[in-house]
């Protein structure tokens, strides 16, 4: 069982704010069901049970992601603690969909997507830039092995389910992946850049 604990939000309308706590109450669902422990435990890259771009075992990673605790609350207090900013894009950032950093608690979600993205979309996203508070990276730029990365698989399976993840077809995740290859365009944080 984990909690979702939106400490802050800024930047939102008053309007937006309900369709963000639908998708704040699908990620606390999702998190605490059986199905996702099992997608953790069982998760398979090139034909073997862990993720990329990250040495833990399956089961470290579901129990790094089942404590809460983040980088900067190393309190294993069983919560994704959230703090999120909708903000109006640049021209540069008009295909980040969010993004974080990590000497902050502040994610940021596109307000354009924020609109135009389905509820568990939002949560998916949401919960990909928390996996970078709890130390889970991948690579900046797009590889092909990016969306067997926590932040990107786990967000995947809370954004569109099991029978989007793990189970289809290379093929295809990559062509979701061509879709929203800006599903989290944060500025490159790989495992040595972390703490910093
Ligand atoms: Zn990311």
């Amino acid at each position: 069982m984990l909690k979702v604990n939106l400490n802050q939000t800024s930047g939102f309308r008053t309007s937006e704010l309900p369709k963000l706590v639908k998708a704040l109450e699908h990620l606390e669902l999702t998190v605490s069901s059986p199905e996702f422990a099992d997608h953790i435990k069982n998760f398979r890259f090139n034909n073997i049970e862990n993720f990329a771009y990250t040495e833990m075992s399956n089961v470290r990673v579901l129990n790094r992601v089942m404590t809460g605790a983040e980088l900067l609350h190393p309190d294993e207090d069983r919560e994704i603690d959230i703090w999120l900013k909708c903000f109006n894009p640049t021209l540069s950032q008009l295909h980040v969909v969010g993004f974080t950093y990590p000497n902050m608690d502040t994610q940021f979600i596109n307000r354009s997507f924020f609109n135009r993205m389905s509820i568990t979309e939002i949560a998916g996203n949401i919960f990909h830039e928390w996996a970078h508070k709890i130390s889970f990276n991948h690579p900046f730029k797009y590889t092909e092995d990016r969306c067997y990365s926590v932040p990107y698989a786990l967000g995947y399976f809370i954004a569109y389910g099991d029978s989007k993840i793990g189970a289809i077809p290379k093929r295809n995740f990559q062509d979701k992946l061509q879709d929203s290859e800006i599903f989290c365009s944060h500025v490159g944080l790989m495992p040595e850049e972390y703490g910093k």
